[in-house]
């Protein structure tokens, strides 16, 4: 019996989430966030999935190349645009979309000579302060990338929010009304909205909506789960006993004994660890299911291994253990480890079977 741990992908939920996120901004187009490997859900294969998006987005060009060689010939947009102008010439022959989000990456496109003219997505800063231009410049860069016949029409602009997941926070309505301002009367697109702001702030709709976490089923806002937001966790991330032991009251169990039996108890042993991408801060308690049932990981989570605290259950060799999906939130475990679900779902690692499924 096959022992790998297992992140089944359930399309048909990807297509759930993927409908709901388009009913809720059904004047917008869809561009469907898939870098870091589709968050763990696999690049190609959620792509095949997602006929009906208007573009994908992905961070880098390799992830782009990638998506071209499987044979996708939809519109991909680099989110960040290039690192260096030796790439426009891929970027171009690739047919890919690009980001600008400051002064020298504009001047570097426009003094660069192509093949043929790009989508370019114009990235203001309207308040995160990470990428984009300032709003200052806003002006100057959005005439000249206009007027260029290198850059096809419609021109997109775009923002990103940094508070969004917060229904509470100003700062979401602050970015809004800057972009808002500073693009009025501008012949171009606009795409604002996130997850979080799909989902939470129907004004930042827009042309272009930019789903990531969302379409894998997940809440991107503060303390929320999927099932508040009408969506349906894709990936059930799972594996097996491998053995199953007594301890004794007082016994030390794992590296550096941080868990000490409380009375005589039995242990199962669980073929998953940080090498597969299970946070190794896992705290005592984390639940895991076994056979369906809720019970607490003990000790510290090693590589390739994970000891749970059966009590006097039934639990046999060989009995499936899910560690996060449909029947266990991701967005619990990733508060229990003081993350958020996103880092979670990237850092499966390539040790774990995907393994695509339908209802
Ligand atoms: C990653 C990313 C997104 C998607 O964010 P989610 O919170 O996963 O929906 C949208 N826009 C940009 C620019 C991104 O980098």
């Amino acid at each position: 019996m096959n022992r790998r741990p297992i992140a089944q992908i359930n399309v048909d939920a990807l297509q759930h989430n993927f409908n709901h996120i388009r009913s809720l901004a059904p004047q917008s187009n869809v561009l469907a966030v898939l870098k870091a490997n589709a968050y763990g859900h696999g690049l190609l294969a959620v792509a095949e999935q997602l006929n009906a998006a208007g573009a994908f987005g992905v961070a880098r060009i390799d992830e782009a190349l990638m998506l071209r060689a499987g044979g996708i010939v939809k519109p991909i947009v680099l989110l960040e645009g290039f690192f260096h102008p030796d790439e426009l010439p891929q970027i171009v022959a690739s047919n890919l979309q690009i980001v600008v989000h400051d002064q020298s990456q504009a001047e570097a496109l426009l003094a660069a000579e192509l093949e043929a003219p790009v989508h370019v997505w114009l990235k203001v800063d309207s308040g995160m302060h990470r990428l984009g231009i300032y709003p200052s410049e806003f002006h100057d860069i959005y005439q000249q990338l206009m007027a260029s016949p290198k850059v096809l029409k419609p021109l997109r602009l775009m923002t990103h929010f940094a508070c969004a997941d917060d229904p509470k926070n100003p700062a979401t309505t602050a970015q809004l009304a800057l972009f808002t301002q500073l693009t009025q009367g501008c012949d171009a697109e606009l795409s604002i909205a996130n997850s979080a702001g799909v989902l939470a702030w129907p004004q930042s709709h827009g042309d272009w909506i930019r789903p990531g976490l969302a379409l894998y089923g997940i809440s991107p806002m503060l303390a929320g789960r999927s099932a508040q937001h009408g969506l349906r966790p894709v990936m059930t991330f799972s594996s097996s006993v491998i053995a199953v032991r007594q301890v004794k009251k007082g016994d030390a169990v794992g590296y550096g004994a941080t868990w000490v039996a409380p009375k005589d108890t039995n242990l199962a042993v669980v073929a998953t660890g940080y090498g597969d991408g299970y946070p190794r801060n896992a705290p005592n308690g984390t639940p895991v299911l076994i056979n369906g049932q809720r019970m607490p990981v003990v000790g510290r989570v090693s590589m390739d291994m994970t000891m749970v605290d059966i009590g006097q259950q039934a639990v046999q060799v060989g009995d499936p253990v899910v560690l996060w999906g449909e029947t266990l939130a991701v967005e619990e475990i990733a508060e229990l480890v003081q993350t958020i679900p996103y880092e979670l779902l990237c850092n499966i690692t390539s040790r774990v079977q995907l393994r695509y499924v339908t209802d």
